[in-house]
């Protein structure tokens, strides 16, 4: 077999590294109740980031986080919409590297239009 083929693998979780000397992450259980009492048990490492939200397994409501027997932050989440684009732009590029992408990007154009290819 010519070994510049493409190995092909099934979409999702699967992984062609074996675990052998793999260690595991710390992992630990919360708990998210929805808004029809629903508890949802929900793994995660430890030290991870964790969501106050999370999808009720029984029902289509979200589960909010439960810590020691309250819910966190229910009332504030409300004026605190999701990410912007921008937002979420701005954790992967610095200004820095926005601006230069820009500019390469006015000058990519500018140099179309002089030649009368431009769409815009
Ligand atoms: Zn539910």
């Amino acid at each position: 077999m010519a070994s510049t083929s493409m190995r092909g693998m099934r979409l999702g979780a699967q992984t062609i590294e074996n675990e052998i000397g793999v260690t595991y992450a710390d992992k630990t259980k919360h708990e998210y109740i929805c808004a029809n009492g629903h508890s949802n048990d929900v793994v995660f490492a430890a030290d991870a980031e964790l969501p106050e939200f999370w999808q009720c397994r029984k029902c289509s409501e979200l589960g909010a986080l439960v810590v020691d027997g309250k819910h966190v932050a229910l009332e504030s989440k409300s004026d605190r919409p999701g990410r912007s684009h921008l937002e979420m732009l701005l954790e992967r590029r610095t200004k820095e590297e926005l601006e230069e992408i820009l500019k390469e990007r006015i000058a990519y154009i500018r140099a179309r239009r002089a030649h009368g290819k431009a769409e815009i």
